[in-house]
């Protein structure tokens, strides 16, 4: 039996339905990662009649675990319809939508994916050994804030440690604040806190800028920023919020009074799916480790990306959200309109 042909709607997810006896169960759609980019394909494909599985990641480590970034932040201000709330509410609440539409979410770990295994179907392995069959996969791994590694950064990180200024900034509102790099990231973050912030600390390590953005200049001239050059961080302090961090200029030690650091040393995309166990890439990336995209398309046929997997410009949560909808509809697209109403001229019924 031709999966696409299957009435999934009658179907626990965990029947196998064709001759593939390796697998646990087998979807039209197989969505890797369950952050909010996932998440939202999860809700489009299941919602438009496509039988959808999440696989949403374990607990990893402190950066690492299901419901993505958004589970470190603790209030959401630049999410349009959602206010006053935060990131785990946000998860759990597409969460309970997607699975409203029929979508299965399953914890669960992937280490590889055989891509094609036959045309037009992956199998997508576990690691505890569980195996799916779909004929679609979105990946929607997403990126990982570099950390600093210090005493005091995990502890406190949605406290008042943050990665995202454009998320966060309300941590700054008439408070003194440190971003943490030089990179482009850096300086539009800490331009962006000098509208919220008292004052800007900037730590860099060395005692140029990498960023060669004109923004750089502005930066160092702004009235409300100090410029911290050479100098790295060692500890942020505080129990259960930022009361100030301690940095290193060469033998020297120092304290700054501050009540937010902003980690922006860069980011690390989750793109492992996309090599081989021998090194090779089996998915196009760029140098930079992003997965290489044609709108969600990836190199490989019949697999997408949403989300900050493919993302090293915007990485909002709204706009995660926009691609995992893209990605499912361009993935459902290619499946059929199975589950699509349409009346007698062909038109989708809304
Ligand atoms: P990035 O360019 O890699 O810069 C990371 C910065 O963090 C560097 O200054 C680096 O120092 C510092 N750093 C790294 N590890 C550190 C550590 N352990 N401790 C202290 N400092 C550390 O990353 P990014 O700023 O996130 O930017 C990512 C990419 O997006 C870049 O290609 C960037 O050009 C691009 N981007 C472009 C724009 C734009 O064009 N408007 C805006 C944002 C981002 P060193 O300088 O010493 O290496």
């Amino acid at each position: 039996m031709n999966i696409n042909d299957f009435d999934w709607s009658t179907l626990e997810p965990t029947e196998i339905v064709t001759e593939d006896k390796e697998v646990e169960a087998e979807f039209d759609i197989i969505v890797v990662g369950g952050g909010i980019a996932g998440l939202t394909a999860a809700l489009y494909s299941a919602r438009a009649g496509f039988s959808t599985l999440v696989l949403t990641g374990e607990i990893m480590s402190a950066v690492d675990f299901p419901g993505g970034q958004l589970m470190l932040t603790d209030s959401i201000v630049n999410y349009p319809g959602f206010t006053g709330k935060t990131g785990p509410e946000l998860i759990e609440t597409v969460m309970t939508q997607a699975e409203s539409q029929g979508a299965a979410l399953v914890e669960g770990r992937v280490e590889s994916i055989d891509f094609n295994f036959r045309h037009n179907y992956h199998r997508v392995l576990c690691t505890d050994g569980r195996m799916f069959g779909g004929s679609k996969v979105i990946l929607a791994t997403g990126a990982i804030a570099r950390r600093l590694g210090v005493g005091g950064e995990n502890a406190l990180y949605g406290r008042g440690v943050s990665s995202c200024a454009t998320c966060d900034g309300e941590f700054a509102k008439g408070k003194k604040v440190a971003v943490i790099g030089g990179g482009d990231v850096a300086v539009e973050d800490a331009l962006y806190l000098t509208k919220h912030a008292e004052h800007v600390y900037v730590i860099h390590r060395r005692d140029i800028l990498r960023s060669q953005l004109p923004a750089a200049r502005t930066l160092k001239e702004h009235p409300k920023v100090t410029m911290i050059w050479n100098s790295t961080v060692s500890e942020i302090l505080g129990d259960t919020s930022v009361e100030g961090l301690v940095y290193e200029t060469g033998p020297e030690v120092s304290s700054l009074d501050v009540e937010a650091v902003f980690v922006a040393i860069g980011h690390e995309p989750q793109n492992e799916l996309a090599f081989d166990g021998s090194g090779g890439n089996v998915i196009d990336v760029h140098e930079s480790g992003y997965l290489m995209a044609w709108g969600t398309r990836t190199s490989v046929p019949g697999v997408f990306v949403a989300g900050d997997i493919v993302d090293d410009k915007y990485r909002q949560a709204i706009t995660a959200a926009a691609s995992g909808a893209q990605a499912a509809i361009d993935a459902t697209r290619e499946l059929g309109a199975k589950g699509v109403e349409v009346d007698e001229d062909g038109n989708q019924i809304p």
